[in-house]
């Protein structure tokens, strides 16, 4: 293109909200014939909230312990004599509410070990208490295991919030929560798994790694105009792949929304791995655009041939990507492939 109908072209982007770096991406992005969507704040407004509290007791949830147990339709366990969720009744001293019940305790143990997070996902479980009226106290310790969840020291000792390899391997078994992650993950919900980490030569009765505590769940909701621009972009022939931290079965259920083939759901993808699943796309020869907002998606922006950032996503993302979308639509991804589209047809 003519420097003029790169500087029209990328005016009248912008005036719609889609910054583009440079005059020579503004030409690279008509090329684009893959596009890979990140999950959580891109496809989805990344806005989690806390939706389900299910504690658990000797393996199995408490209350009916069946398969529907949720916060929102079961009246709140009342737990027999056998229920020690939390064993340290002493520090029950908040304020009116059933400080004793279960979900309670879990919720509290989650948050106060989720209070050093600045993860989406441990924001939404501290929100999430507070607005149940919990006091959350900052753990003693905090330790952040990156595409897995947290370890924190709190004053129950360490607790565990995250997903299925972060119990494996501070040796506790998921298994028994297995059931109740799935059917919360079949909802598209990201479920958790929360459990304490026994002392390892203290003085406990038993010499089992931890105790499984419970599960908690967050959910997200889809972007209006994901599934259009989906649709849109399958209809120009162009590949939509989606790539995501998140387990499987919940990235294939937000898929299933948007309109993503199943086989294009790259899940489980660690942070460090986002850029190598980039390069496996275009392994192929394809010319993929990767959008995505947060710190985990930069090195897969720069690896795409084109890297486009969600506006209100992470500055690292913005740095990383050679396009931005202030409105955070993924609508203005089609908008950059007309705009560059049209910029290059005005010169030849
Ligand atoms: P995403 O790519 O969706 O941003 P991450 O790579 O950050 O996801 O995390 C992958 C998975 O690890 C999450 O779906 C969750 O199960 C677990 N996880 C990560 N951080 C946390 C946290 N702070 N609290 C609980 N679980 C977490
Ligand atoms: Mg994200």
């Amino acid at each position: 293109a003519t420097p003029a109908a790169t500087m029209v072209g990328s005016t009248i982007a912008a005036t719609n909200g889609v910054l583009f770096k440079g005059g020579d991406v503004l030409e690279r992005v008509r090329d684009v014939d893959a596009v890979v969507f990140d999950k959580t704040g891109t496809l989805t407004h990344g806005e989690m909230e806390l939706t389900d509290v299910i504690a658990f007791a000797d393996g199995r949830p408490v209350g009916d312990g069946g398969p529907s147990s949720t916060r929102d339709d079961d009246p709140p366990a009342t737990p027999d004599g056998g229920v020690a969720v939390d064993s340290d009744v002493d520090r029950e001293s908040s304020p009116g509410h059933a400080a004793s019940d279960p979900e309670t305790r879990l919720l509290r143990a989650a948050a106060t070990a989720e209070s050093g997070s600045e993860h989406p996902l441990g924001e939404a479980i501290v929100a999430g208490a507070r607005d149940r009226g919990i006091e959350v106290d900052g753990p003693d310790g905090f330790e952040n295991v990156p595409g897995h969840g947290v370890r924190a020291e709190t004053p129950e000792g360490a607790v565990l919030v995250g997903n299925r390899a972060l119990l494996r391997e501070n040796g506790i078994d998921p298994e028994p929560a297995e059931e109740t992650m799935e059917r919360l993950e079949r909802e598209g919900k990201t479920a958790m798994l929360v459990a304490r980490v026994s002392p390892r030569d203290g003085d406990a009765a038993d010499d089992e790694a931890g105790e499984l505590l419970g599960v908690v769940a967050t959910a997200d909701t889809v972007r209006e105009s994901a599934r259009e621009t989906v649709s849109e972009l399958r209809e120009r022939g162009i590949a939509v792949s989606m790539l995501t931290g998140d387990n499987e079965r919940t990235a294939r259920a937000v898929a299933e929304q948007v309109g993503i083939d199943p086989d294009r759901v790259r899940a489980e993808v660690l942070p460090e791995d986002k850029a190598d699943a980039v390069e496996a796309i275009q392994a192929d020869g394809s010319r993929a655009a990767m959008v995505g907002d947060g710190v985990n998606d930069a090195p897969a922006l720069t690896t795409a041939y084109v890297g486009i950032a969600i506006g209100s996503g992470t500055d690292v993302a913005i740095e990383a990507a050679d396009v931005t979308l202030m409105r955070d639509d993924p609508r203005d991804v089609l908008k950059a492939l007309r705009v560059s589209e049209a910029t290059i047809a005005k010169v030849r």
